[in-house]
Parts: C-alpha cells; structure tokens; sequence
C-alpha cells in the first residue's frame, strides 16, 4: 500500500517523532500551522474516521492518552492546545491515513473565523 503515514511508521521516510508506543507515534508536521503542531497516528492503516470499526476504538483512546503526554511535553498542557480530525475531502483532508492534528503554542483562531 502506497501510504505516506504507513512508511513514516515503517521507518522509510524519516519523521521527527515526538511519542512512540505499541499502537500510536507522533511527530512534527513538516507544514506547521502552529507553533506547536504535532501528528498523532494510529500504527495500524485506517484511511479515516469512517473506517473507525469497533475493534478500533481503543486506539481513539490511546490517541488521546498520547495527546495528554504529547501537550505536557511541549509545554502546552496548561495553556491549552486543540486536537484535530480531519474527515474526507471537504475537510481538508489529504493523507489518508487515520491522524490528529495537535495544535497549540499560540492564541487559535476560533472555529468560525
Ligand atoms: O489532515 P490533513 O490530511 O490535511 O493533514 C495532513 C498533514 O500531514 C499536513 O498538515 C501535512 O503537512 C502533514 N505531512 C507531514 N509529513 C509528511 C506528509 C504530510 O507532516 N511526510
């Protein structure tokens, strides 16, 4: 499978990994768009939040544990940060396997600017 993702977790593309467990890495987004921006990924191939079946559902848990680590790492935890999923195409979405955007470091813009 040609997936971008899958060969960052492979190991052959190279990512700047910030976290690494049994199920989940992440690493800094090579186009930030904060000051912190960070990808947060399940290791197994899901092509998006539609392709989340039940015997997922735990790594949406485990993403989430990791965000927690990732944001006090990067010293964002109490300032705050905004984890992000992008759906399809109309989101914006352009790798197409599963991943969350964690955001922070800076005043976000709000949701509806
Ligand atoms: O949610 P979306 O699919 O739009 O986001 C994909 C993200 O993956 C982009 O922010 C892009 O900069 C990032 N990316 C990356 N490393 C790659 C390829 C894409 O960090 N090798």
């Amino acid at each position: 499978m040609d997936c971008i993702f899958c060969k960052i977790v492979e190991g052959t593309i190279p990512s700047k990994k910030v976290f690494e467990n049994e199920h989940v890495i992440a690493f800094h987004d090579i186009q930030p768009a904060a000051n912190v921006h960070t990808l947060i990924i399940p290791k197994k191939h899901i092509a998006d939040m539609n392709g989340v079946e039940e015997a997922d559902l735990f790594l949406i848990g485990e993403i989430h544990r990791a965000a927690q680590q990732i944001a006090r790492e990067q010293g964002v935890s109490e300032s705050g940060y905004r984890l992000v999923n992008n759906c399809g195409k109309d989101s914006g979405q352009v790798v197409f396997h599963l991943h969350y955007h964690l955001l922070g470091g800076e005043k976000l813009g709000a949701l509806n600017s």
